[in-house]
């Protein structure tokens, strides 16, 4: 479903990616872990877009995707926007931040993609939006605005959102990090709802490894920009084979 093929990752002089290869199976739930500044948000920014590889190729359901074929050969040259516009319609994305409209209330905010962007019937959108509503815990917020929410509140607002555009691939940034401790449980057990319920293929940069080690097929320490070891939550986890990978699960638990 993801590939990314030798991708290069640069600001200025600072490479964050360095060659980088990685596959995500279609359905597959993948969680990627490591200190800060390893380059994790950058991966998943890459796949929304709000960044560009500077090398390499990233390829999305078996097509490129950060790159798009032309000519009669077929060569790959940076994707454009009318290139990326439909594509990107198949990645959700949760953020740290909610990032909800202030100014709709809670059924707008979920509505307002699925009628605008790809031009669902309002009273399906609507309707889609509520069961989408039920399934994290908020029915009965449907009228009120995101201000008057908890934190929790809205960023299972922003999972409902993420939803409604009925992405093939959601992915999950640090989505309860700017939470208070006692909302990030509330916010994890919608997600495990979604991962036990969807096939949503998944991609998440988290700290919380109770919930990596409950969702994930498959766990990915990074350092540096590259894949320090990968596998199985019980095995990454329990029994490590790097030493940076125990100092830093013995930093985060
Ligand atoms: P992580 O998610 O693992 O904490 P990031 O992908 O956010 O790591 O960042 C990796 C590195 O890339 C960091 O050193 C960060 O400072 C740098 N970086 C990220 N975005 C930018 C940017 N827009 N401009 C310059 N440097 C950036």
């Amino acid at each position: 479903m993801i590939r990314f093929e030798r991708v290069t990752k640069r600001f200025g002089d600072h490479t964050v990616l360095d060659g980088l290869d990685l596959t995500v199976a279609p359905g597959e739930r993948v969680t990627l872990i490591g200190p800060s500044g390893s380059g994790k948000t950058t991966i998943l920014r890459l796949l929304m877009t709000l960044e560009r590889v500077t090398d390499g190729v990233i390829h999305v359901d078996g097509k490129p995707f950060s790159h798009m074929p032309t000519g009669p050969g077929g060569r790959l040259v940076p994707a454009s926007e009318r290139y990326l516009t439909p594509r990107r319609r198949r990645i959700g994305m949760v953020f740290q931040q909610f990032n909800l409209f202030p100014h709709m209330t809670v059924l707008a905010n979920v509505t307002e993609a699925p009628v605008h962007v790809l031009g669902l019937d309002k009273d399906e959108a609507a309707r889609r939006a509520r069961d989408l509503l039920d399934l994290v815990g908020l029915a009965d917020k449907h009228d009120a605005h995101p201000t008057r929410l908890s934190g929790g509140q809205q960023q299972r607002v922003a999972i409902a959102r993420a939803l409604a555009m009925r992405p093939e691939i959601l992915l999950l940034d640090e989505v309860t990090s700017a939470l208070d401790p006692e909302l990030v449980a509330e916010v994890l057990d919608v997600l495990r709802e979604v991962a036990r319920t969807t096939d949503i293929t998944m991609l998440c940069v988290t700290h919380e490894m109770g919930f990596a080690r409950d969702i994930s097929d498959r766990i990915m320490m990074f350092d540096h920009g590259r894949v320090l070891e990968s596998g199985p939550p019980q095995r990454l986890l329990d029994a490590p084979e790097h030493e940076r990978t125990r100092a830093f699960l013995r930093a985060v638990r």
